[in-house]
C-alpha cells in the first residue's frame, strides 16, 4: 500500500523541493519529486501537509538519555519511552551513547542496548512509534586524563585492542562510533583496529597536539566529538587538536549548540571551518533532557540541573538539548538557512556513521523517516518507516 505525503517544501536535505510529493510504500520511500514535473498518482492514499516543511528526520549520534531514562541503565522495556520522546523533537534513530564506568557495569550496558538495537531493527504495526537506537556510541573510557569532563579518573582504561575487544563482543558489534583520546598511548592501535571493523572512530576529549591529531586520521579517525569541549584549547600558534578538526576536510565534526557549551560566534566560526557537508548537530543530552530541574544520573554520574544547565563538580556535564532547538539555533547563531542546518543534524552526522544510505535522506531507497515541520523549525508531526501519520 502506498501513501503520497505533499507539503509547501522538502528537503532531501541536499536539494529543496518545491510542492514536493514524498511516496512511501512499506516503511520505505519509493519516490520523491515535485508535483509541477509529475501529478500525485490516482491509486494512492494522499496526505496533504499544508504549508508545512517535510525533512529527514534527525539522527543524534550522541546522546545518553531523554525522558528521565539513562540508555546505561534504562531497562529494555523502558527505552521506547525514550524512543517516544524524542520523536516529538524529531528525531527518528539515534546512537545510545556510554560514558566511562566500571567496565562490568559497562558491558552489561552494552549487553541491554545490543537487545534494544535488535528488539526494534524489525518493528511490528503494533509497536510504538519511536526513534529506534541505530547503534552505540563508546564516549570513553580511552579518553585522557587531562580532558575527561565529568568522565570519572578510575573509570578511565588505557586502550588497548583487548578491551576494545571485550567491548565490542558484549555489545554484539553494535558499537558504530568510538570517542577516543589519540595522544593516550597505544591509542592509534585502537583507533585503527576500530577503523577496521567500520566503527567511526571520533578524535575527542583529547589533549592531542596537532601532529598528533594528523595521525589519528591517517590511523582512521574520520571525525571528531562535540569540537572545542573537553579539548586542549585552540592557540593560534599552537592550534592543537581544533586546529587540525578545524581545517582537515577528512574529518566531519560535531557541536553542542545549545549556546552553553560554546559561545554561538564560535559555533558560527565552527560551522564555516566544517561547511554544510561536514559539520553535524548532536545533543549530548542527558537523562535530565525534558525533564524539571533537578539531580540525574548520566551513568554513573551525579548531575545538577539548572535552568537548562546540567553540571557535576562544577564542569559542565552534558545536555538538556534537544534536535529541534539545535538546528533552530544554528539559523540563530549563523547565516546558514534551515535547510542547511537540518543537513548538519541527518544526512551529516548519518554520513559520518556510515547509515547515509537508509537514515538521514530522503531519497528512493531510504526509510520512510521524517519530520513535519513549519517554516521555523518547529517539528509538528515524526513519520518513522513510514508510520505515525
Ligand atoms: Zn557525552
Amino acid at each position: 500500500m502506498k501513501t503520497a505525503f505533499t507539503a509547501t517544501r522538502l528537503y532531501t536535505p541536499i536539494d529543496e523541493i518545491q510542492n514536493p510529493v514524498l511516496v512511501i510504500e512499506d516503511g520505505h520511500v519509493s519516490d520523491v519529486y515535485s508535483r509541477t514535473t509529475k501529478e500525485v498518482p490516482p491509486n494512492v492514499a494522499l496526505v496533504d501537509f499544508g504549508d508545512a516543511v517535510l525533512a529527514p528526520g534527525f539522527v543524534d549520534i550522541h546522546i545518553h538519555g531523554g525522558a528521565g531514562l539513562d540508555v546505561m541503565r534504562a531497562s529494555l522495556s523502558e527505552l521506547p519511552r525514550l524512543g517516544k520522546f524524542l520523536t516529538i523533537h524529531g528525531v527518528t534513530g539515534y546512537f545510545a551513547t556510554t560514558v566511562a564506568a566500571p567496565l562490568d557495569a559497562t558491558c552489561t550496558a552494552l549487553g541491554r542496548l545490543a537487545d534494544a538495537i535488535e528488539g526494534t531493527a524489525s518493528s511490528t504495526d503494533d509497536d510504538p512509534v519511536q526513534a529506534r537506537p541505530l547503534g552505540i556510541h563508546l564516549e570513553g573510557p580511552f579518553l585522557s586524563h587531562k580532558r575527561r569532563g565529568v568522565h570519572p579518573p578510575e573509570n578511565l582504561v588505557a586502550p588497548t585492542v583487548e578491551v576494545f575487544e571485550r567491548l565490542w563482543q558484549a555489545a554484539r558489534g553494535h558499537v558504530k562510533m568510538l570517542t577516543i583520546a589519540p595522544e593516550v598511548p597505544d591509542a592509534m592501535d585502537v583507533i585503527a583496529e576500530a577503523a577496521k571493523r567500520k566503527v567511526c572512530v571520533s578524535i575527542g576529549h583529547s589533549d592531542a597536539e596537532m601532529p598528533v591529531a594528523r595521525a589519528a586520521v591517517r590511523a582512521g579517525a574520520r571525525h571528531a566529538t562535540h569540537t572545542f569541549n573537553a579539548m586542549r584549547p585552540l592557540d593560534h600558534r599552537e592550534p592543537g587538536i581544533i586546529g587540525e578538526v578545524l581545517s582537515n576536510d577528512q574529518l566531519s565534526a560535531d557541536i553542542i549548540a545549545d549556546g552553553i557549551h560554546v559561545d554561538p560566534a564560535v559555533v558560527k566560526v565552527f560551522l564555516r571551518a566544517k561547511g554544510p557537508g561536514r559539520a553535524v548537530l548532536i545533543t549530548d543530552a542527558i537523562s535530565a533532557t525534558g525533564m524539571p530541574d533537578g539531580r540525574y544520573q548520566l551513568g554513573p554520574i551525579e548531575v545538577d540541573v539548572k535552568d537548562g544547565k546540567c553540571t557535576s563538580g562544577g564542569s559542565l556535564a552534558g545536555s538538556v538539548l534537544t534536535m529541534d532547538r539545535a538546528v533552530r539555533n544554528v539559523t540563530k547563531f549563523s547565516d546558514w538557512s534551515l535547510r542547511d542546518a537540518v543537513r548538519a543534524a541527518t544526512l551529516n552526522a548519518a554520513k559520518a556513521v556510515g547509515l547515509a544510505d537508509r537514515h538521514g535522506v530522503l531519497a528512493r531507497g531510504a526509510e520512510a523517516n521524517f519530520t513535519v515541520m513549519n517554516s521555523s523549525g518547529e517539528v509538528l508531526k515524526t513519520i518513522v518507516r513510514g508510520r505515525g501519520f
